[in-house]
């Protein structure tokens, strides 16, 4: 079987479902956190039809999720018309600084525009940054200067969720403990010790209950794919940026 299909998502569900796990939405786990819980969120960074095809998948197994779209990149108001009327949560997947070349002010008033746009779907209360690798520009360095709080915003997950006691995984590189290969990703976990690579290994270890009792999945739905031909594209193509990115790693050293 192969890893990184949707077949293999709905495998990881039913086994999270199985495990005894809850799901919330990132706004529920920041404001009242269950005991035994997933978290599922989605950086929409490319392909917004990707989203919705997981949003369905999640809404037929009674899950609930949070997506969060750039502005314009993935800004499809019909996509993210339907993945509402699927229950899911929606908030903001923001890079203002990088697009302002670092000036502060210009970076809040269009964050607060932005903000706006999607707020004409769905009450925001979270948000969070797309990392550009390549840019010099961190975008969480606009709240040394502003406080998203006052925007209405509980919680921006790398700022707010203490990494130490919840489990941080992302399929980032198009596996699950890809730590090398994250320059800017720096809340995966460095207090749990897990081996775990493929979805199969954590679907297994879900299932031998090895794994924290919160835990918050970074799944980006644009790196799961049903097509054979896209999947081994896609494959090939992570690899080569996985070297490229290890070796920029090492020279930044
Ligand atoms: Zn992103």
């Amino acid at each position: 079987m192969r890893d990184f299909t949707f077949e293999t998502y709905r495998k990881l569900l039913k086994q999270i479902i199985q495990s005894g796990y809850e799901f919330q939405s990132m706004e529920e786990f920041i404001t009242t956190p269950k005991n035994k819980v997933v978290v599922l969120r989605h950086d929409s960074d490319i392909w917004p039809k990707n989203d919705l095809k997981m949003a369905h998948i999640e809404n037929e197994l009674k899950v609930r999720s949070s997506y969060y779209f750039r502005v314009p990149e993935t800004f499809n108001e019909e996509i993210i018309l339907k993945i509402v009327g699927l229950s899911h949560e929606i908030g903001y997947h923001y890079e203002d600084l990088v697009r302002s070349k670092g000036n502060q002010d210009m970076a809040i008033a269009n964050f607060k525009i932005n903000l706006n746009q999607l707020r004409r779907f769905y009450p925001v209360k979270t948000i969070t940054r797309h990392g550009r690798p390549l840019s010099r520009i961190e975008s969480l360095k606009l709240w040394e200067e502003y406080n998203y709080k006052s925007l209405g915003i509980k919680a921006e997950p790398y700022l707010d969720v203490d990494y130490s006691k919840v489990l941080y995984l992302t399929d980032n590189g198009s596996k699950w403990n890809a730590s090398s290969s994250n320059i800017r990703d720096y809340t995966y976990s460095e207090y749990f010790n897990f081996d775990i690579e493929t979805t199969f290994d954590l679907i297994e270890a879900f299932s031998q209950n090895k794994l924290p009792n919160q835990i918050i999945l970074n799944v980006h739905p644009a790196r799961w794919n049903d097509n054979f031909l896209v999947w081994t594209y896609r494959f090939f193509l992570q690899k080569a940026k996985n070297s490229a990115k290890t070796s920029l790693k090492s020279l930044r050293k």
